[in-house]
């Protein structure tokens, strides 16, 4: 008898052991007992000692199934390192990086097959009759089809002709591609792209992170395609990590187009279990080549990783913010050094992480100065101030002039305001009421068309209501502007104007993207109105003006982090205009001109506003120059969290390494109530970050013996990304 080490789906900092007859790989997954419950769990390692047993012996139970499905090393390797540095529950966090079908107690699906032209079918078309089967012979002389592919050419009888096919010999089943790589629309490098791709391709045996560091359309997006074709061919699979909202029809598009015999698994937050699974098990026996997807993806075992590219890398997504809290991006520059290959981080801002690193010289750092297709310009940004310039309906009277030029010209304006909804706050000028989440210490957005109040945090909300709740005045009042009241407000303005807004409550599918470009490919709209939404990734022809409104409240914030994130918004705002031959104009509405922030920003001085950063954060010791973990806390009732909370910080005080780990006192959160939970924290910081998870990893073990009397729960947030 063995006994085996499992790791299992609780939240607790171990494993569990069991016996098996077979010593059986680590990695491999089986069914187990856990209480009176079968679970699944993952084999962890198998213990040699039983003197180590912390368990009567004697009470050991069998496991009670193996399944046929292993977890690869290199993935376990990287849930080790993510459980210690995030000082997240083992088994949770395996759990969290595998497809949702793989924790069910039962046997999976088989993988699905895929099928191809064999070497002699490929050379002599066999002689067929059927113009469906011509069809799928010719979709097979390019590519490899699985059998829903197959389906959608032939029709219901699809499982015969494969299986004639194949008596034929002219299909077989197979698991890799064996026809030649094809490869379409191949640009010519410019001289600049052309070093860049020679510097990475020489080094696709090593480890070598590099930053490529160039504006929209210079260029980024076709040396990551180069490349990965380079890594294709030497027979190696590529991993490109996206923001969800950048994974656009246009950017899938734009890889299928250019690889149109490759098998890719594009991972989305809403792709089924079925398809996540066969996409998981496909990419790690290296039927999959191109693995597109958001931060999950990190966590997809491959056969034989080439080279990592996580693009937008300075993109706040990339963190997850509820249960294990990681940061995809630095997980996958973990997996590029242990494995050895290139990573690229491409972005027309990077994060000042990422810079700071390539100052202390760990990154390689790339430049691309120019657009690539020639002629197309930086866009003008302009302030306007606020102080002179008063607003009508949100617009000064400079913006709405530039856009009424626009109408007249048939080019694009686009008007960006980061909130969505009708307006930010309800309120009843009588008595004071405002209209606030009964959930949640925030304001509900009103939202004109459904005529609801929203709340933007926990989803809940109710109908506006007919008077004030409180005093029953009939006169209710809106402050601020969103999405909607904009709309309307340009709508009133130029009645002529085909108006098209985009927000989360507009334009959340796929179907909704395709059929606004295909309105703004025929010029069926002139001025699109939209949240940050708009910012990213996409390439809207013709667009020739942005107006952004309601910019300020990132330039005074408790948030260190908010001017970061503010004038990379504004920069990836003013992207999107003069992508094409016509040079953008920007306008942004602010009563702060004056301020350093957006002067650098006028001038496109990107390196100058880091430098400005730099010096900030390191005059008050913020990241990148010291480390943070927060210890976030919540229950029903405020004062009880707090307690709790001091509690943990008179211990942790008493045994943080002195003068190397320094600890602030409990607050509350920010926003104090989310989602009926009560909120405060303790922030611990260093400038050592082996000192800093050195000392968390004994508190971790010390906090549940503080027993909190109520239903309080904690969890660490490592280099968290709000504060
Ligand atoms: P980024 O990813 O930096 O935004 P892209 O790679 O998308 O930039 O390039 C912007 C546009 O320029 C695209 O339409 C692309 O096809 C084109 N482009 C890129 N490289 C070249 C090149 N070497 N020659 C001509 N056009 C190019
Ligand atoms: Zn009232
Ligand atoms: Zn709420």
């Amino acid at each position: 008898m063995n006994l085996i080490n499992v790791a299992l789906d609780v939240p607790l900092m171990r494993c569990f052991s069991y016996s098996h007859s077979d010593i059986l790989p680590i990695g491999t997954r089986v069914l187990v007992e856990f209480g009176k419950k079968p679970m699944v769990g993952f084999v962890w390692e198998i213990n040699l000692d039983e003197n180590t047993l912390d368990y009567d012996i004697q009470k050991i139970k069998p496991i009670l199934q193996v399944f046929p499905e292993i977890i690869t090393k290199d993935i376990l390797d990287l849930v080790k390192f993510t459980t210690n540095y995030y000082h997240y529950p083992l088994g949770q966090t395996l759990f969290n990086a595998i497809p949702g079908l793989m924790r069910k107690p039962k046997i999976l699906p088989v993988l699905d097959e895929v099928f191809s032209l064999t070497a002699i079918a490929q050379t002599n078309s066999p002689h067929l009759k059927s113009k469906k089967q011509q069809e799928l012979y010719r979709v097979l002389t390019k590519s490899v089809l699985d059998k829903s592919a197959i389906k959608a050419i032939i029709g219901a009888t699809y499982l015969k002709i494969i299986k004639a096919w194949q008596e034929k010999n002219i299909l077989i089943a197979t698991q890799t591609t064996v026809i030649p790589l094809l490869i379409q629309n191949k640009i010519k490098l410019n001289p600049e792209q052309q070093v860049i791709f020679d510097q990475i391709s020489q080094n696709f045996q090593h480890y070598h992170p590099s930053v490529l560091y160039g504006i929209t359309g210079s260029g980024k997006t076709e040396v990551y395609l180069q490349l990965i074709e380079q890594v294709i061919h030497n027979g190696a699979q590529a991993l490109v990590l996206v923001p969800e909202i950048n994974l656009t029809p246009q950017l899938l598009q734009r890889f299928k187009q250019r690889f149109p015999n490759v098998s890719m698994h594009i991972l989305t937050s809403n792709v089924t279990d079925h398809e996540r699974l066969s996409g998981y098990l496909g990419t790690q026996v290296g039927t999959k080549q191109i693995i597109i997807g958001t931060r999950l993806a990190v966590f997809t075992p491959f056969k034989h990783l080439g080279i990592i590219i996580v693009d937008e890398e300075h993109d706040q997504s990339f963190k997850q913010n509820d249960g294990l809290h990681y940061m995809a991006r630095d997980l996958a520059v973990w997996r590029a050094k242990t494995i050895g290959i290139p990573i690229v981080l491409g972005s027309a801002t990077p994060s000042l992480e990422t810079l700071y690193n390539v100052k202390l010289n760990k990154y390689t750092l790339y430049k691309m100065g120019e657009r690539a297709i020639e002629n197309a310009r930086l866009p003008i940004i302009k302030l306007i101030d606020l102080n002179v310039n008063p607003l009508i309906d949100g617009l000064t009277a400079i913006a709405a002039c530039e856009i009424e030029k626009r109408l007249e010209t048939q080019e694009l304006s686009l008007v960006f305001i980061n909130r969505r909804g009708y307006s930010p706050i309800v309120v009843c000028y009588e008595c004071g009421w405002a209209g606030s989440c009964q959930n949640c210490s925030t304001n509900m957005v009103y939202h004109k068309g459904v005529a609801r109040l929203k709340c933007h945090h926990c989803g809940w909300n109710m109908p506006v209501p007919k008077a004030c709740p409180k005093c029953k005045n009939q006169y209710l009042h809106t402050i601020g502007q969103g999405t909607q009241k904009i709309e309307e407000g340009l709508a009133t303005r130029f009645p002529n104007a085909r108006i098209y807004r985009i927000d989360q409550d507009t334009t959340n599918t796929k179907v909704a993207w395709n059929e606004l470009y295909q309105k703004i490919h025929k010029h069926e709209v002139d001025i699109l109105v939209g949240t940050q939404m708009l910012a990213k990734g996409h390439d809207f022809h013709n667009l020739t003006l942005v107006v952004g409104l309601n910019i300020d409240s990132g330039l005074y914030s408790y948030d260190f982090r908010a001017p970061e994130l503010l004038f990379t918004q504004l920069t990836q705002v003013a992207g999107r205009s003069g992508r094409g031959v016509k040079a953008g104009l920007v306008l942004l509405q602010t009563h702060y001109p004056k301020h350093e922030l957006y002067q650098y920003l006028i001038r496109h001085d990107f390196g100058g506003f880091i430098n400005y950063l730099f010096a900030q954060r390191k005059a008050l010791q913020l990241p990148p120059y010291s480390f943070y973990v927060l210890l976030r806390a919540s229950g029903h009732e405020l004062y009880k969290v707090m307690e709790y909370l001091n509690k943990v910080f008179i211990f942790a005080e008493k045994f943080k390494p002195a003068g190397l780990v320094g600890i602030y006192p409990p607050v509350p959160a920010i926003i104090q109530r989310l989602k009926n939970r009560e909120r405060g924290q303790i922030l611990f910081y260093s400038q050592q970050r082996e000192v800093l998870h050195g000392f968390l990893n004994q508190l971790t073990v010390e906090i549940p013996r503080i027993k909190p009397k109520y239903d309080i729960s904690w969890i660490l947030d490592v280099d968290p990304l709000e504060i």
